[in-house]
Order: C-alpha cells, then sequence, then structure tokens
C-alpha cells in the first residue's frame, strides 16, 4: 500500500528536480547535500506515519473492504460480518515511571488479534483508537460463529502480556453485526451497526460483548438526539437543579441538600438524569453539566441565605471527567468566591467506583486539595463500587454515603441490618461520618438512626424538589420537627 501511495503521486518527480534546482541556485551546494540527505529521511518518516491528514481516513478503508466482501460473487452467496473491539482506557496503563504504556499495548493486541484470525480477515485500527475486524466472505458463517469468534478475541487481548517494565491484563468489549441482521447494502451500514453494538458493549464493561439488534439502533438515534441538543437545552434553562434534604438522625435539622439534575424537555417533560446522562458519558457536555449544576446550586444557597433559610451546605455530583480536570480546585474556588459562600458550604459526590479504579494521582491530588479548602467530600453509592479499604484511605474524604441497596427493609431484614452495622463500624474506624440514602420509610429511618447512622437522605423525608419549592418545605419541616422528633425519641 505505500508504495502505490508514493506511485499516485505522479507530480512528484517533476517537483524534487524544481526544489532541488532552487536550493542549488539560491543556497549553494551545502544547502543541497542537507537537502539530499534529509528529504529520503523526511519521506521516510511522512510514509511511515500513514495514514496522512487527508488521505484515506481508516474508516473509509473498513468500509471499501466491507463493500468488497459484502459483493464478493466470485465463489456464490457468502455472509461477512465486522467487529468493533474497544478497550477499557489503556490510556491509563503507565510504567513504573509513570510513562503512558498505551501504544505498545495496543500494539500487542493488534497482534494478538491478527494470530487469532484467518487468512483473509483484516484487521484495522480507527482514528480513535478502537479496532474493526472485517472478515473474509464465508458460506459458513453465522451469528453462533461470530459470537465463538468476538470470544476468541477477547481471550487473547485479556492474556497478561509484559509490556516495558509492567505485566498488564487489558479488557476490552467487543460489538458485532452479522451482514444478514441489517440486510447490509453498505459498507458503511454495516461498520455504523457493529459500532453502535460496540457502544452497547462499552455501556456494560468490562468485558462485554454484543451483537448489534434494531432496538440497539433506536436507543442511539434517541441518545445523539439528547446528545446534540444538551448544550441548547442549558441555553435555554431547561437543565435546573433539583433539591433533595439530608437530615440529621440526632436533631432531625437539614444538615444539607444534594442537587440532583432534571432536564425540563420541552416535548418529553421532566427527565431524570437516568434518561439523559448516558448520552453524556464521555463527552465534554458531562463537564458542561458539572459547571451548571455547581453554579445553579451554589446560587441556591446564597439565595436560601438571603431569605433567611438555614441549609448548612450543598452536594453537587462531580463526574469522573470533572474530577481528573485539574484545575478543578481553583473551579470551585472561585465559583465559591463568586457567591460569597465558604468553602465549608459545598459538599462534592464522588462515586466510590471512581476512586475504586486503577491509581489516579489527578483525582487524589483534586480530593486533597478540595478537602483542605475546606469542602466536604461525600463518597457515593458506598457498597456498590467494590473500593478497597486501602484506596478509601488514600482519598480525602469526610463521609460514606450508604447505598439505597443496603437500606432497603433494614427495619426487618436481619442482614441488612448486619451490612448497616458493619459499614457503620468501618466508617467509624476510618473517622468518617456517614449518611444513608434511598431512605423511603419511618421504620427505616428510626432503625437507622438507633444503629447509629449520621443522616439520612430519602422519599420519606421528601423528594428531589425544585428550588422554588424549597423555602415552603423548609418552613414546614421546621414546624414538624419537634413533633417528628418526639416519635423517633420513643422508637428508640
Ligand atoms: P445518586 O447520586 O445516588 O442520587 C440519588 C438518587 O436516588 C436520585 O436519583 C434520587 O432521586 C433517588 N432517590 C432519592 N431518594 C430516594 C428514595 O427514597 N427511593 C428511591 N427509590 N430513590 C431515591 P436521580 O435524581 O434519578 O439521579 C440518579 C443518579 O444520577 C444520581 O444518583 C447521580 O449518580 C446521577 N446524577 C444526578 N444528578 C447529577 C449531576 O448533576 N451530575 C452527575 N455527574 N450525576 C448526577
Ligand atoms: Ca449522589
Ligand atoms: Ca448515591
Amino acid at each position: 500500500m505505500r508504495s502505490t501511495v508514493l506511485l499516485r503521486h505522479s507530480g512528484l518527480a517533476g517537483f524534487l528536480s524544481a526544489l532541488a534546482l532552487a536550493v542549488y541556485w539560491f543556497l549553494g551546494d551545502l544547502a543541497l547535500l542537507a537537502l539530499a540527505v534529509g528529504l529520503p529521511v523526511l519521506v521516510l518518516v511522512a510514509v511511515w506515519s500513514w495514514p496522512w491528514p487527508g488521505s484515506k481516513a481508516a474508516s473509509d478503508q473498513v468500509i471499501d473492504r466491507l463493500e468488497a466482501a459484502l459483493h464478493d460473487r466470485s465463489e456464490g452467496p457468502r455472509q461477512t460480518g465486522c467487529f468493533v473491539v474497544q478497550f477499557d482506557d489503556p490510556s491509563r496503563i503507565c510504567d513504573r515511571h509513570g510513562r503512558t504504556l498505551q501504544s505498545e499495548v495496543l500494539a500487542a493486541c493488534i497482534g494478538r488479534i491478527r494470530g487469532a484470525m484467518r487468512p483473509g480477515d483484516r484487521l484495522f485500527p480507527l482514528e480513535d483508537g478502537s479496532l474493526v475486524v472485517v472478515l473474509a466472505p464465508s458460506q459458513r458463517l453465522d451469528l453462533e460463529g461470530m459470537v465463538r469468534i468476538a470470544g476468541r478475541m477477547q481471550l487473547v487481548v485479556q492474556q497478561p502480556m509484559v509490556v516495558g517494565d509492567i505485566s498488564v491484563q487489558l479488557s476490552c468489549c467487543i460489538g458485532f453485526c452479522h451482514a444478514r441482521q441489517i440486510n447490509a447494502e453498505t459498507g458503511r451500514a454495516l461498520l455504523e451497526a457493529a459500532q453502535i453494538a460496540a457502544d452497547e458493549a462499552m455501556r456494560h464493561r468490562p468485558g462485554a460483548i454484543r451483537a448489534y439488534t434494531d432496538d440497539l439502533a433506536l436507543i442511539r438515534a434517541t441518545r445523539d438526539r439528547l446528545r446534540s441538543g444538551f448544550a441548547e437545552a442549558i441555553d435555554a434553562g431547561q437543565i435546573r437543579a433539583h433539591f433533595q434534604p439530608q437530615v440529621s438522625t440526632d436533631s432531625g435539622e437539614v444538615s444539607g441538600m444534594e442537587a440532583l439534575a432534571r432536564w425540563h424537555h420541552p416535548d418529553r417533560g421532566v427527565l431524570a438524569p437516568g434518561d439523559f446522562l448516558p448520552a453524556l458519558e464521555g463527552t465534554d457536555l458531562m463537564e458542561l453539566l458539572g459547571r451548571e449544576m455547581l453554579n445553579q446550586s451554589l446560587s441556591a444557597l446564597a439565595e436560601w441565605n438571603r431569605a433567611g433559610l438555614a441549609v448548612p451546605a450543598v452536594s453537587v455530583n462531580l463526574s469522573p471527567q470533572d474530577l481528573r480536570d485539574p484545575q478543578l480546585p481553583d473551579r470551585l474556588a472561585w465559583a465559591l468566591d463568586a457567591h460569597g459562600l465558604p468553602p465549608g458550604r459545598l459538599t462534592i459526590e464522588v462515586l466510590e467506583s471512581v476512586v475504586a479504579g486503577v491509581d489516579d494521582d489527578i483525582i487524589r491530588r483534586n480530593l486533597d486539595r478540595i478537602a483542605l479548602m475546606g469542602c466536604g467530600v461525600d463518597l457515593d453509592d458506598f457498597g456498590t463500587g467494590n473500593a478497597s479499604i486501602t484506596s478509601i484511605r488514600q482519598f480525602s474524604l469526610q463521609r460514606l454515603k450508604i447505598d439505597r441497596s443496603f437500606v432497603r427493609g433494614v427495619d426487618y431484614i436481619r442482614d441488612q441490618q448486619k451490612l448497616v452495622t458493619a459499614i457503620l463500624a468501618l466508617a467509624e474506624q476510618l473517622g468518617l461520618e456517614s449518611l444513608a440514602e434511598g431512605v423511603e420509610t419511618q421504620a427505616e429511618h428510626a432503625m437507622l438512626a438507633q444503629l447509629g447512622c449520621g443522616h439520612v437522605q430519602g422519599y420519606v423525608i421528601s423528594k428531589p424538589l425544585p428550588p422554588e419549592e424549597v423555602a415552603s418545605w423548609l418552613r414546614q419541616h421546621r414546624e414538624r420537627l419537634p413533633r417528628a422528633l418526639r416519635i423517633e425519641m420513643r422508637a428508640r
């Protein structure tokens, strides 16, 4: 391929002679010598770094290959299929000196997958870091066969490998589409279908394999629409922070409000994060959401201050992207300053799964700085993210938020009580406060208070409220408080 690329440039020889003449004429024979030595080196480097910008993109080469496979009738009607392999964040694999080993790891994986392919199958690395495998047309290819091939590719990728000075085990997700599944007429349609399946597999990572289905295409179309409309929705004020109160189990007083995003969609009504966050994940839009929620939360808090309403703090959910932004602590400090609020009035929520990942220095340093500034740091969905005690201790945290799955039925299910008791003992040992979320009944609330959980949040106290309803809820809560406390004291 590389030599054909060169030959295609038929004007090259004429251009080179003109260049040599001009160099000799204007700069002398030394410059000509430098050109004679330097130019071949430059050409070699350029050819080696193929594809060049402006040359045929890798995805177009895939499409050409698929077209050829789809329309190959040389040995009667045959079938083909397309796989898209996506790796689980290889950029985070580093050697002992912190140097990323991404390209070495990918090169090793390419070699392994090639070794698992049959003659005639073709592999293409795409610009986004994924790999595409196009199967050679075959009479016997069916869906089951494709599942087996995907499994084989995954197996060879996931075998441990030694790269640089470390041993690495990489996982990958694979999506695929058999040409018959979409009655594929074009290579582009087949590639897109396999990419849709790969995206779905990535949503179930690590190590998922997914085949294309028509439902997935529908989900993708909805996701694309939400994604493309999100920035405009922010400008139009459709993305709004709703607030869910958190109360102290000791005093019953409000100890904070968690900001939860809602999209007031003009056609689809109020959308919860589950309806639109998946469309934003992995894009810059996540950061846009984080900034908007921070700004709205602090504005609301400043407003409640002015109205004389006692809300000690707001909690904002931050995405892994937000947490990896080295400017995050500065951004938080500026936002607090702009609203005239001290850092102690802001808590950030970090998912347990985020601190459970491989060592992440930026996140750790960010959390250290944020905690040092005086903001609270809550570990969200605790108990679901598989963080080790060592990793929890490495991060500056203030409170564990016990996930709803441990809270459900805690008043009558003995095993739930044991689990919550164990989590509370852990929190105490680590010097952390505790909050139970998703508390739905008075009985759960009373039991959590009895077990020693510091704070609760859930529908039994209030659903998330639009900001304009918070003031009246706070007033009602204040009025209900002495009665509620008496009931709770009786329950203890
Ligand atoms: P989360 O942070 O765990 O938030 C608690 C979720 O539980 C919220 O769902 C809340 O409405 C719901 N909930 C509260 N009390 C109860 C209860 O008693 N019973 C039940 N069944 N559910 C309860 P929501 O608002 O749908 O948010 C879902 C998730 O979306 C949040 O889970 C959070 O991880 C994410 N999220 C929400 N807002 C944001 C945001 O602004 N940024 C980011 N990055 N993520 C957000
Ligand atoms: Ca949360
Ligand atoms: Ca949570």
